[in-house]
């Protein structure tokens, strides 16, 4: 008779899923965001699932022709994503376990700190425990299929389900990422450092990606600056702009640069000069 592991992967790919695996209770060790109880208390299971972005629709996003396309397909994957969630836990429970499946967006935990809020449950963690991805140098999730441009989805259980295998923590890093570190160059903020790692530890293996540089800037004012240095080199390196509206883009970025430096207090620290007429609080 078949395994109940096989038949969650009969039904996902019958509604059209293929890329799904499966992390059972001994593979969920790691950052709170993968602990299933926050979302479904009584949860041992997680079956992680990914579908395709449209290709044609992310070229059009990226070469900034349109964004629309990709809009909508991302609107409509996500949509597709919860009602296969919804039918697999379905599928779940009339094998005899609770199911449910998680919510896919803005679901985050409560937290004192609002401006950093860590999600309920992380389908990017989920992916990789379940061994449909591994982290990429820029952190995201990377399956073998169709690269980073994934929607992800998942269905939590207290079925206690046999895991898949996981992919090598370095089978991205050190393999195709190596060469690319593409997200390096176009990352607006400039956000990863292209030669340095830091590491993510998941079931006792270390899992690298590229080192993040903000924790170590020294205010938002440089991050500020930061932004609009790169902003030219991002439009050099998404081709499809007219070169017209690639001069101006330049020409913007740079006046805009040029302004927050005459603006802004030199080091992090110093005060603004207050204006004649006005007392320190801006009256
Ligand atoms: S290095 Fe390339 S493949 Fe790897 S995460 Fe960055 S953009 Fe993606």
């Amino acid at each position: 008779m078949e395994s109940l592991e096989d038949r969650i992967k009969d039904f996902a790919r019958r509604l059209g899923v293929e890329v799904v695996g499966i992390a059972g209770p001994e593979r969920l060790h790691g950052p709170p965001s993968l602990d299933l109880s926050y979302t479904m208390p009584g949860a041992r299971s997680v079956v992680a699932m990914a579908l395709p972005m449209h290709e044609g629709a992310l070229y059009e996003f990226l070469a900034k022709r349109s964004p629309a396309p990709h809009n909508l397909d991302q609107f409509l994957n996500y949509q597709r994503l919860q009602r296969i969630g919804k039918d697999l836990a379905d599928y779940l429970v009339s094998q005899g376990h609770r199911a449910v499946g998680v919510p896919l967006s803005a679901d985050y935990r409560r937290a004192v700190y609002v401006f950093r809020p860590r999600p309920a449950f992380s389908l990017r963690l989920g992916a990789v425990a379940a061994g449909i991805a591994a982290q990429g140098w820029s952190g995201n999730a990377v399956t073998r299929e169709y690269g980073a441009s994934v929607y992800l989805g998942a269905v939590l259980t207290d079925a206690n389900l046999r895991s898949d295998p996981p992919l090598p923590p370095r089978y991205f890093t050190d393999g195709f990422c190596a060469k690319c570190k593409r997200c390096v160059k176009a990352c607006p903020t400039g956000m990863f450092v292209a030669g340095e790692s830091e590491y993510l530890l998941l079931n006792g293996e270390l899992l690298p990606r590229g080192r993040r540089r903000f924790p170590l800037r020294a205010s938002p004012r440089a991050k500020a600056r930061d932004a609009l240095a790169s902003i030219v080199n991002w439009h050099r390196y998404y081709g499809g702009l007219e070169p017209r509206t690639l001069w101006r883009s330049r020409v913007y970025a740079l006046k805009l640069r040029a302004a927050i430096r005459a603006g802004a207090p030199g080091k992090c620290g110093e005060r603004r000069p207050v204006k004649k007429g006005r007392d320190e609080s801006g009256r």
